[in-house]
């Protein structure tokens, strides 16, 4: 069941929101060479601290999930596509890292993602992290009352494909609101005009996952949360939360 929001509530999730955003500002500001990825995950969590706010991800156990998961931030790099677990891996030159961040204040979530280079960048690195911040784009422009779900996963594929890059199948964005993750999906590939029509008080998560080696395969890694390329090519992740208003898509997680 889809829930719509009041503007009061998108207000709320829009707070929440920020701090996600400090969140990752802090995070990316904090990374580089030599830094590791339990450092990172200490600084997400003084800002969260800082705000009042807690953990959506801490803790978070689908049915997937061996364990819960245990930090703030997911650290993806490389060949990791999405949902890293923190380690004492230290980042080194050329890494190309993704963050995911969610806080919950006041009963309401923001979910959001980044992904950047460490140290001296790659060209062939920094056109896959240009076009998974496009690809969102498209999807966030998508995302207007009068449009479907459909139009959203088309928007995003359609950059994805064009430029060559795989999509991992069966992951992507989702509803949002007092749950991390609510109804409806939000694949990011599909045809236009099908699907859930868009309405005001919607709020979603929008989340291109992009694959440098332009096949869709992936798999779990052994700690039973990190999902990896088959091809080890490296991936890209982009997310932010946005509310579908009758003046236009609103984004809850700018930075
Ligand atoms: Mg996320
Ligand atoms: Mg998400």
């Amino acid at each position: 069941m889809v829930e719509l929001k009041t503007d009061t509530s998108i207000d709320a999730m829009y707070t929440a929101g920020q701090i996600v955003g400090q969140a990752l500002t802090a995070v990316r500001k904090a990374a580089d060479v030599g830094v590791s990825l339990l450092e990172l995950d200490e600084v997400a969590r003084e800002v969260l601290r800082g705000a009042g706010a807690t953990s959506p991800f801490l803790g978070y156990r689908p049915s997937f999930a061996p364990v819960p998961f245990p930090a703030v931030i997911c650290t993806s790099v490389n060949d990791a596509i999405v949902h890293g677990i923190p380690t004492r891996y230290r980042l080194r030159d050329g890494d190309l890292v993704s963050i995911d961040c969610g806080a919950e204040l006041d009963g309401w979530v923001g979910d959001s993602a980044i992904s950047f280079i460490v140290g001296k960048p790659r060209p062939a690195d920094l056109r896959l992290i240009e076009t998974a911040e496009r690809a969102l784009a498209a999807g966030i422009e998508a995302a207007v009352v009068g449009n479907r779900i459909g139009d959203i996963a088309h928007a995003i594929g359609t950059v994805c494909r064009a430029a060559g890059y795989g999509i991992p199948q069966g992951f992507g964005g989702h509803g949002i609101g007092r749950r991390m993750h609510e109804d409806p999906s939000i694949p990011n590939e599909g045809r236009p005009g099908r699907g859930l029509p868009l309405r005001h008080g919607m709020a979603i998560a929008i989340e291109p996952m992009l694959l440098a080696g332009g096949k869709d395969a992936y798999h779990a890694a052994p700690d039973g949360w990190t999902l990896k390329t088959n091809d080890g090519s490296r991936a890209a992740h982009a997310e932010h939360t946005v509310a579908i208003t009758e003046t236009g898509p609103r984004i809850l997680t700018e930075r």
